[in-house]
């Protein structure tokens, strides 16, 4: 099939044509002529399968008809993340170049002020955090009788951020007559019954298996013995050392650990930077760039940064740890083999991570490599248990081989058997109550640090300059 065939208007085939899409991916295969004629979707679907155009694609087809009126949006994108919700408008930005569409973000980092006045305008498209749409909402700038469509990005990721009542309140507040189109990686029983309360008779469409990875990544596993944060840095430097890498992910489990493992690889010379979501707004989009531009070779990362972030198809994937939560491991590992490419995965599994490797490997039924570095062992025999541990020094132990065998037998290092530390402690929200935007900013991947951060300073993207 080619896009030719399903509907969509001359403007939108010729940005389309210019952004270098040749055929339409199976989602939006399937999705587009449905969401033209103006019906509901269920789309199940990760990143990477051609989500993000499979709804702007028809939605711009549909806002080509009819014009915008002052702070009544005729779409509503919601997002999770700022990350996604610029993202979004990218695309907005590439499949509408060729028509006058108008857009607003209502993002943490981008200024109520600018974004105030092109609602007052009159904007086709507002594309926002559930948080920041409420604000705006109840500060009276913002009329939502006029939304016709209603698209709710990686709807799983706002039921684990708790914003599921944000966007119950949402959907009461527009015509009950619209268009929804509802796109979840995983459909937990919360959004099942989101999905049957706001939407009518939608067409399901599912993608992708998320328990299964693709055969075109050659997965490894190195198990080391030596427990303690050194051990496992000096295993990354090894594993990292015998790859032939063009662009690469190291995944961590805790922003810590990002900040600790990103420090100690530019110590020991390789080109890494970290993404997480306690770093400004502005750093974060520029890493991103630069890592999207080849510029940069290693992108240091927690699951929550990373995750439904428009990354381009890398070569390798390093997993520091195996991620808390099993189904992370394809997402993660995911992040490479994309569209028929081969790509590696790495995971280095210490003494205290067998068990989260075994459900990793329980539900992944795939072969994985045991992989060990040449020089390895030794050179872990030569730390001692816990060695690297962030008190090291204390005490002043001697560490050798020694060591490392009698303090094998004794209780690990709490800190480290212990369930993951979470993103400052708001990376999952409280499933109950909505918080305001100004509450949002612990360290969660959604809103700015209070201080520090103001915007997208001079590194506005292109989109944004409007
Ligand atoms: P998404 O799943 O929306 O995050 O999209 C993943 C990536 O696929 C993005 O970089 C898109 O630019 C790209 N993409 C989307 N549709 C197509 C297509 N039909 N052909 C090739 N690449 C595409």
């Amino acid at each position: 099939m080619t896009f030719d065939e399903l509907g969509l208007g001359p403007n939108v085939l010729k940005a389309i044509h210019e952004a270098g899409y040749e055929t339409p991916t199976p989602i939006q295969e399937q999705a587009i002529p449905h969401v033209i004629l103006g019906g509901d979707v269920t789309g199940i679907a990760q990143t990477g399968t051609g989500k993000t155009a499979a709804f702007v694609l028809p939605m711009i087809h549909r806002l080509a008809q009819g014009r915008a009126r002052a702070r009544m949006p005729r779409c509503l994108i919601l997002a999770p993340t700022r990350e996604l919700a610029a993202q979004v408008a990218e695309s907005f930005e590439t499949y509408g170049k060729h028509l006058k569409l108008s857009m607003a973000l209502l993002i943490g980092g981008v200024s109520f002020k600018e974004q105030d006045k092109l609602l007052m305008q009159g904007v086709d498209v507002l594309i926002a955090t559930p948080g920041r749409l409420m604000d705006q909402f109840d500060r009276g700038k913002l009329l939502l009788t006029g939304v016709e469509t209603l698209i709710i990005d990686e709807a799983d990721r706002m039921l684990d951020m708790g914003f599921i009542p944000d966007i119950e309140r949402i959907c009461k507040l527009l015509p009950p007559k619209r268009q929804t189109l509802l796109f979840s990686a995983t459909m937990p029983p919360e959004i099942t019954r989101l999905a049957e309360t706001f939407q009518k008779d939608p067409k399901r469409i599912e993608v992708s298996r998320p328990t299964q990875t693709a055969e075109t990544i050659t997965q490894h596993v190195t198990k080391i013995e030596t427990g303690g944060d050194k051990a496992r840095r000096v295993a990354l430097r090894a594993i990292l050392r015998t790859c032939d890498i063009k662009n690469g992910i190291v995944f961590c489990n805790r922003k810590r650990e990002v900040d600790v493992v990103v420090k100690s690889l530019a110590k020991h010379g390789f080109d890494a930077a970290a993404i997480h979501g306690d770093l400004p707004q502005a750093y974060r989009t520029q890493t991103l760039e630069k890592f999207r531009e080849g510029e940069l070779t290693l992108l240091v990362a927690s699951d929550v940064a990373a995750r439904g972030l428009d990354i381009p198809d890398v070569s390798h994937v390093f997993n520091y740890a195996p991620p808390p939560k099993d189904e992370d491991y394809i997402h993660r590992i995911g992040r490479t083999g994309r569209a028929g490419r081969t790509g590696e995965s790495y995971t280095i599994v210490g003494p205290d991570d067998e068990k989260a490797w075994a459900g990793v490997r329980r539900m992944i039924k795939t072969d994985v490599r045991d992989f060990m570095p040449e020089g390895l062992e030794d050179e872990l025999k030569g730390l001692g248990e816990d060695a690297g541990s962030s008190r090291k020094g204390r005490g002043s132990r001697r560490s050798g081989p020694d060591d490392s065998k009698r303090s094998r037998g004794q209780p690990r290092d709490k800190a480290r058997s212990g369930a993951p530390e979470k993103e400052s402690g708001s990376e999952r929200r409280s499933r109950g109550g909505r918080r305001r935007d100004s509450k949002r900013n612990n360290g969660s991947e959604l809103e700015p640090a209070a201080d520090g951060v103001t915007g997208f300073g001079e590194h506005v993207p292109d989109f944004l300059k409007r």
